[in-house]
Parts: C-alpha cells; structure tokens; sequence
C-alpha cells in the first residue's frame, strides 16, 4: 500500500502539470530580491502615471545607463545603447547585439498608457456656482469606479503662441485634487435602478474643480471667470488653450503594500506599468546581447493602438528599417527572423468572482508570469495566437532561467475578451507571444498584483533578450 502511493506520487509529479504557488518554489535569497524588486516599481508607479511622465522617466533611466538618442543614418555596432522617443508618448530603446540584425531582433513590447478621464477639449463650465471640467473616458473602465475618489491632473497644455505648459497638479501632498461627485444613497433610488453602465453615464464623469466666485458683482459665470484667473495666473494659459491641451485625470493616491504579508501591490494602472518597468530594467541591465534587443514602450493601447503612437503605427517597422539599413541589412528580413514577447497584463482569478474564468486555464496571482498563447473573444477573433513551436521555445527559455510561469487565458469561453498589441507586431511577420502579469481589479482605479508574478516578468524578459 505504501509503496503504490509513492509510486502514483512519483508518476504525478513526473506526468502532471506543475501549479505550485511561487513561494514554495523559491529561496530566501530570492524572496528579498522580489520584495526589493516591488520597491522601485512602486517608485515608477507614482512618478510615471501616464504615457507621457513613463517617457520622461524612461529616457532618464536609459540615459542614465549610456542609452543615447538615436538619429537616422547614425553608425551603429554592437553594444551600442540606443533610443528613438515618439512624440514624448511611446519610446523604443535598443542594444545593438553582436550577431548580425539579419538573424533578427527580440522585441519586448509594453504599453504606458492606462484607462484615465481625458479632459475635453472645451471642458471648462460653471452650473449652479460649482466649476468643473467635461471629460472623455479613455479606455474601458467601469464609469461607476472613477467617482468619489480623489483625482490628479497630468498632461500638457499647448499655448497659442506655440510654447507647451507641463500640468502636474494633485500628486505632491501639498496640492489639491480633483473628484468625480456620486448622488447621495438617500436620493439614489431611481440611479439604483439602472444597469450597471449607467449608474453613472460618461457624460455624469465631471470633474469637480471649484467654487468660489470672482469678486465683481457685475460678472455672470463669476466662478468659472475665478478658475479661469487662476489659471491664468498660474500657468498663462486662456480657456482657448485648453483646445490644444492633452490633460488626463487619474488617481491621485501613490502604490500601497497589500497585506498584512505584503506580498501584494496595490496601485493605478498596473496594466500595463508591471510590464513596462520589468521591460525597461531588463533593456538597462542587458549589456553585450547576441541579438539586437528592442524594447517599446507604446502609447494608445487602451483604445486599440491607432495613431502615430500606438502600435498598429508604422514607426516600430521604420525603427527596424533604419537600424537594418545602418548596418547593411534590409528591415523586412530582420523582422522576419525576430521574435517578440508582448508583454501585457492578463487577468487573475479572483475567488469572488469565479464564474468568469475556467480554472484550469485561468492565471493567479504568485503562480508566475504568465504566458498567454492567445487573446481575443467569440472564437478567438482578433488574436495572433502564437504557434505552438513559438510557445515551446519561451517554455523551454523560461525552465531553462528558472522563471516561475504559468499559463492562462483572458477568462473562459465567451465570456468576455480582449486583446493586446501583440496581433500588430505578429502581423509584421514576427513570432510573437504575450507574456505578462496577472492583474485583479483590471482597469479599476485601484488595481492589484503580486510582488512575485512582477519579479518573474522581470526575469523572464530579462532572460528572452539576452537569449
Ligand atoms: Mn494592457
Ligand atoms: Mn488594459
């Protein structure tokens, strides 16, 4: 009896799939260099909420580590460091690897953008001495989630003379922040009654900015007239301005331990920074590559990568063009020979909501990085779906690193979907897979990862270019 079971133990733990949680698979020594690892990112978090601050705070980090910008027609050879920033929204950063860019590149595709409340582009208005601005949605988002919760200002605003204001107002302890207002339960009964996607309506999305009048009795719109004073004052701006101004309202409050263990991230749009970050230090910390490594940082992924920043664009192939031409190759075959992890998030089984996923081939949180052969909804519309041959050969690379991964589909048949970019770089002829963190509470404010399924996207993006 006792031998038959050790036997059926051995033949389970040769013939099953292996599912552990994390923790029981690493050493102390990697514990702590998990929970360091959550430090910085959490740094990166707060400095770097929208495309534009993750830009910035890219080109410091990759300036820092010898990375210089890249200019077309500039002589290239291996271990040079280099970087091409799209418009100040999405950035591309390379180390010139010592084989041949013929024998392709490996691609590390993030994206820096996350759901937020974009400001319109006549937003200012005034109604029953309250001022607040009309905003636009961006992304998919709950409506409901995003009132009641206190709001920062990020973004640029252009001036009719040409010279761009930076706005960054909500973040520093000192200033004030902005909010969406909710009705009162008390006066909420017919609100109640609606579905959930008109609880509250993209136009009910306001967004609360003042309310003391300018002091002249003569004045109609005196409140708005005080904002717009202060605005003025502030930054010199005039309420035209505002048509050539990108300002995007996100939450205010910086990344949080979760847990009285700590093993949780709490924070705004981990989708897709728990990427983007992991992406960025491995591309710093990858000296002497043997393949050119490629690491994007895009923009407009949550409204489905169109425009000049977005990854249905073509300025990744005209990167891959200009490089393979500066060291005598021609772009398409480089493309063809490459291979790419997109990495993105995917979401993690939350046992208060089990209904949606199929537990076998769902993702969970300190399980891993996790691997995700293919996206999309109603029979795998709009998905690349990777070959098995391509998922073989990042199963073996990942075993081979000792990362931690896992396995797991964007929820169970028909329930939902989703995609990511990796359909755009597969359809430049590259072999491509998504790879990325589990996320609970995706695209909520307040969003929610493991400080172990982090450090594994980290070593494993790591150990993919460096192969
Ligand atoms: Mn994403
Ligand atoms: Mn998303």
């Amino acid at each position: 009896m006792e031998e038959n079971k050790s036997v059926a133990k051995e033949l389970k733990e040769k013939l099953f799939m292996q599912r552990k949680n994390g923790y029981s698979r690493i050493d102390e020594a990697e514990e702590k260099a998990i929970f360091d690892f959550a430090e910085g990112y959490k740094k990166f978090l707060d400095t770097a909420k929208t495309e534009r601050e993750a830009v910035c705070e890219a080109v410091k980090v990759l300036e820092e580590n010898g990375f210089v910008e890249y200019k077309k027609d500039m002589k290239l050879s291996a271990g040079d460091k280099i970087y091409r920033n799209n418009r100040g929204k999405a950035i591309i950063a390379a180390v010139i690897g010592s084989a041949p860019i013929a024998k392709g590149v490996r691609l590390c595709a993030a994206h820096i953008d996350s759901p937020r409340l974009d400001l319109k582009q006549n937003p200012l208005y005034e109604d029953c001495e309250l001022a607040l601005f009309k905003t636009h949605y961006y992304g998919g988002i709950k409506k409901y989630q995003w009132t009641t919760i206190p709001l920062s200002l990020h973004g640029v605003i252009i001036k009719a003379d040409g010279t761009t204001v930076t706005v960054n107002i909500g973040e520093d302890e000192n200033d004030p922040v902005f909010c969406v207002t909710d009705l009162l339960p008390h006066l909420a009964t017919e609100q109640m009654t609606r579905t959930a996607t008109k609880i509250i309506r993209g136009e009910d999305l306001n967004l609360l900015i003042g309310s003391i009048p300018f002091r002249d009795d003569e004045a109609s719109e005196a409140v708005k007239l005080n904002i717009l004073n202060i605005l003025f004052e502030k930054y010199g701006i005039i309420e035209a301005d505002f048509i050539s101004s990108e300002l995007e309202a996100v939450p205010a409050f910086k990344a949080r331990d979760i847990g009285f263990d700590r093993s949780l991230i709490g924070g705004y749009g981990h989708d897709d920074r728990c990427c983007a970050y992991p992406a960025l230090r491995a591309a710093v910390e990858c000296t002497a590559p043997v393949h050119t490594t490629v690491t994007i940082l895009a923009d407009k992924e949550e409204t489905g990568s169109d425009g000049n920043t977005g990854l249905c664009s073509s300025y990744l192939r005209y990167f891959i063009e200009d490089i393979a031409e500066a060291m005598g190759a021609k772009g398409r075959d480089v493309l063809t020979a490459s291979e790419c992890l997109s990495a993105d998030v995917n979401a993690a089984f939350d046992p208060t909501f089990p209904e949606v996923n199929e537990r076998n081939n769902a993702a969970y949180a300190n399980k891993g990085v996790c691997i995700t052969k293919y996206t999309g909804s109603r029979g795998k519309s709009g998905t690349s779906d990777a070959s098995a041959e391509f998922a073989g050969r990042i199963r073996r690379l990942m075993d081979k690193n000792n990362v931690i991964w896992q396995t797991g589909e964007l929820g169970k048949v028909d329930a939902g979907g989703g995609g990511t970019v990796a359909a755009y770089i597969a359809n430049l002829d590259v072999d491509t897979i998504d790879m990325g963190v589990p996320v609970l509470s995706m695209h909520a404010p307040f969003e929610v990862i493991s400080k172990l399924d982090l450090y594994m996207a980290y070593k494993a993006f790591a150990a993919f270019i460096a192969d």
